[in-house]
């Protein structure tokens, strides 16, 4: 593997990160696990003057949980340590699915939920389970703070909504509403170790009698970024969840996502898995749902 020239740099702190992006802003790339980056390099795709690893930065990798603030997941948290984190596991068990179905287990034990995010592939595993949940990114850079909601994050392929001298640093995600429940669901050409053809996340919270009290549904690998089926949530607000109805919401999410057909699946296709994967995710949402305790 030969890779371009670059100069390594490995900051001890995130003050002296934002320093160094903003002294070589357009030449500096940000390194996480590099899982995909160091393949990019060596692809020659990226000819970066300058490599920033992240690893050395204190308490990046640090993923806490309360009732009542959430998950904060660190920037360096690992895919692995998504997958196995008891907390995770108990309150956001799709988080920890959508980690395990990321690649091989190497690749989990270097990549990170951040890296996943930042690299902003329209088929990335962890991105749509996350947008259900209404997580936001925090972000630091010389000119200070800020959060960015995931649903404002993604500008097409490859492009976020982070400026050149920031740094993300954590990704927060808030306790889910009482009575919901959450699905992610994938396909892919192999059934393991692949990345989606279509995947789909759905968040429901429902009212006592089973009522739709809000709907979210992220569609995966549909579209240039993954897509918020917004209509199809608004047409399940208000209803009763039954089979009907989750037949026709599955329709709905087809109508609103724009494929391509590439290497991985057809158009015709892709479509057809958006209703599949829809019903199912809505069916194991609306059973998680009607299971969590008010
Ligand atoms: C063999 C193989 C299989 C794969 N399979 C899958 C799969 O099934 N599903 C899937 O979704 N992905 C898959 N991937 C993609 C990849 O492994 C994941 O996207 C991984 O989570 C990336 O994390 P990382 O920490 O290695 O990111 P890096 O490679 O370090 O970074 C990725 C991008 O994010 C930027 N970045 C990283 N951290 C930050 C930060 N804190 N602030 C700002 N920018 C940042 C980097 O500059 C870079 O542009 C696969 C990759 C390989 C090589």
């Amino acid at each position: 593997m030969s890779l371009p020239k670059f100069t390594y740099l490995a900051p001890d702190s995130l003050e002296e990160a934002c320093q160094l992006l903003a002294n070589h802003q357009g030449t500096i790339k940000i390194k996480a696990g590099g899982t995909d980056l160091m393949v990019r390099l060596a692809q020659h795709a990226l000819k970066p003057a300058y490599l920033m690893a992240l690893g050395k930065i204190p308490g990046l990798a640090e993923v806490s949980y309360t009732p009542t603030a959430g998950l904060k997941l660190g920037a360096m948290a690992l895919l692995a340590e998504v997958v196995n984190n008891p907390a995770i596991q108990e309150h956001y068990p799709m988080l920890a699915r959508a980690a395990n179905a990321t690649a091989t287990v190497q690749i989990r034990n270097m990549g990170t939920v951040m890296g996943n995010v930042c690299n902003a592939s329209p088929s990335a595993d962890n991105i749509p389970s996350l947008m259900v949940h209404g997580a936001s990114i925090k972000t630091i850079s010389a000119n200070g703070e800020r959060e960015i909601p995931l649903s404002e994050f993604f500008l097409g392929p490859g492009r976020t909504a982070l400026e050149s001298g920031e740094i993300a640093t954590a990704i927060l995600v808030p306790p889910l509403p009482a009575s919901s429940g959450v699905s992610y669901q994938k396909i892919s050409r192999r059934s393991k170790v692949d990345i989606a053809a279509v995947n789909v996340a759905a968040m429901l919270q429902l009212d006592a009698d089973g009522t739709c009290q809000q709907a979210r549904i992220c569609l995966g690998a549909v579209g240039p970024t993954p897509l918020q089926a917004t209509k199809t949530a608004a047409f399940l607000q208000g209803k009763a969840l039954h089979s009907e109805t989750i037949e026709e919401a599955g329709e709905l999410a087809a109508g609103e996502a724009s494929p391509i057909s590439d290497v991985r699946a057809s158009k015709e296709y892709r479509k057809l898995m958006v209703a599949v994967l829809t019903k199912r995710a809505l069916s194991e949402a609306c059973h998680l749902a009607t299971g969590t305790k008010s």
